[in-house]
């Protein structure tokens, strides 16, 4: 590894470590345990584990080390830790390094367990938690009071794609010493930058974009070695939510093509959004890439102005609408996943956000007519095809 590589070297290169044979594609070291010398040298590792020396599987893999070094590597952090699903990355990160007292803010629009989390889980634990619109700067400022220790958000939020600026929640956040915790499914690892941008730790749900192929749930948290291996690493060991050592090979491989794959949906989604645009079925067209998303700038700044790989059509007829839409489409599948080859559509209101108030709703922007869409890799002219054809028997 030379750190001159660039991300498309490093996701194909980054973090191998090669057995005896010689195998080209990474070996899955599928053993939950691992055989020492002698009686001395069991004791040895255990007093100090060396760089590539393991005990156990719930402690480290050498094929989930790959895959945390290679995730690192493109993310621009120091160190990883791979967990069984995203949500097993979102809970232990907060988890491990929260104590009854300490106060988290934290943006309202998240991913459903993720505000379990926050609101229904680390509360029950004494830790205080305020939630505020992440698009706006001044209710961040009010609520990262002195003695906040965390602030959390998603750096774009599901399913309206409002996008939260995180070199300035960093600043606010640092200037009281709190650690900032981002959720960055939405951004991609491709068009991340948050650590540079003032992030702490990264958050990946390893299911949607790096496995990409719709097969194992996964997460990773990135960040510091310190905050890696002396706060996330003991929680997680003793707690139970490690990788397993198949699912690292399976994202181990989604990362070698990760990039050509979000680069493909990103131009997809874009074309999708400007062929959109306008159209008399819709009420709104929502994807950050597009010059009239209400944060361009930020989009700019932040993103290089890519706009992900996911947009939000709002269908001018309702619920009744969006449901027609939904059938009568041929390509995409109706699923609740994101970040897939296959372009996948949902409908919040009904499914991922239904047990949400209406008035969160609201507050939110999930009207019944929202049909979040994450397009796939498939070629964007048969799907711009697709959905306009879909759109003619929605109104
Ligand atoms: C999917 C998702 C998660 C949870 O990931 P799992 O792998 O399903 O546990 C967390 N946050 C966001 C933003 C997600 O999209």
């Amino acid at each position: 590894m030379s750190e001159s590589w660039k991300a498309r070297t490093r996701a194909v290169h980054g973090g191998t470590r090669r057995s005896q044979y010689g195998e080209v594609s990474e070996a899955i070291f599928l053993t939950q345990g691992f055989v020492y010398d002698s009686a001395e040298a069991a004791a040895q590792r255990f007093e100090q584990a060396g760089e590539d020396e393991f005990i156990y599987a719930r402690y480290g893999n050498p094929t989930v080390r790959m895959f945390e070094e290679r995730i690192a590597l493109l993310e621009g952090a120091e160190d990883g830790f791979a967990t069984a699903s995203g949500m097993a990355a979102v809970s232990g990160a907060l988890t491990s390094m929260l104590k009854a007292g300490d106060r988290v803010v934290s943006s309202r629009a998240l991913f459903g367990s993720c505000l379990y989390v926050l609101e229904e889980v680390l509360t029950r634990y004494g830790v205080e938690v305020e939630f505020v619109d992440g698009t706006d700067l001044d209710q961040w400022r009010a609520a990262i009071t002195p003695g906040t220790r965390a602030v959390f958000f998603e750096s774009i939020s599901n399913p309206t794609l409002e996008v939260v600026d995180i070199a300035a929640v960093s600043d606010l956040a640092h200037a009281v010493g709190a650690t900032v915790l981002v959720d960055n499914v939405f951004a991609t690892p491709v068009f991340s930058d948050a650590i540079a941008q003032g992030a702490d730790v990264v958050i990946y749900s390893a299911t949607k974009h790096i496995d990409g192929q719709g097969r194992a749930l996964g997460g990773i948290i990135l960040g510091t070695r310190d905050f890696i291996r002396k706060t996330v690493e003991p929680y997680m060991k003793h707690t139970g939510g490690s990788m397993s050592p198949f699912t690292a090979w399976v994202m181990l491989k989604g990362l070698e093509t990760m990039e050509l794959r979000v680069r493909a949906q990103a131009a997809g989604a874009l074309q999708l959004a400007q062929a959109l645009e306008g159209h008399d079925a819709l009420a709104r067209v929502i994807y950050p890439g597009l010059e009239s998303h209400a944060q361009n700038d930020l989009v700019a700044r932040q993103m290089g102005g890519k706009g992900g790989t996911v947009l939000s059509l709002d269908l001018a007829g309702g619920q009744a609408a969006a449901f027609a839409f939904l059938n009568a489409l041929t390509i995409p599948v109706i699923s609740n996943n994101l970040g897939d080859a296959k372009s996948i559509l949902t409908h919040p209101a009904t499914t991922t956000h239904q047990r949400l108030p209406q008035d969160q709703k609201d507050v939110l922007g999930i009207t019944p007519g929202l049909v979040r869409m994450s397009v796939g890799i498939e070629d964007a002219d048969d799907l711009v095809a697709d959905v306009l054809q879909a759109l003619e028997k929605a109104v």
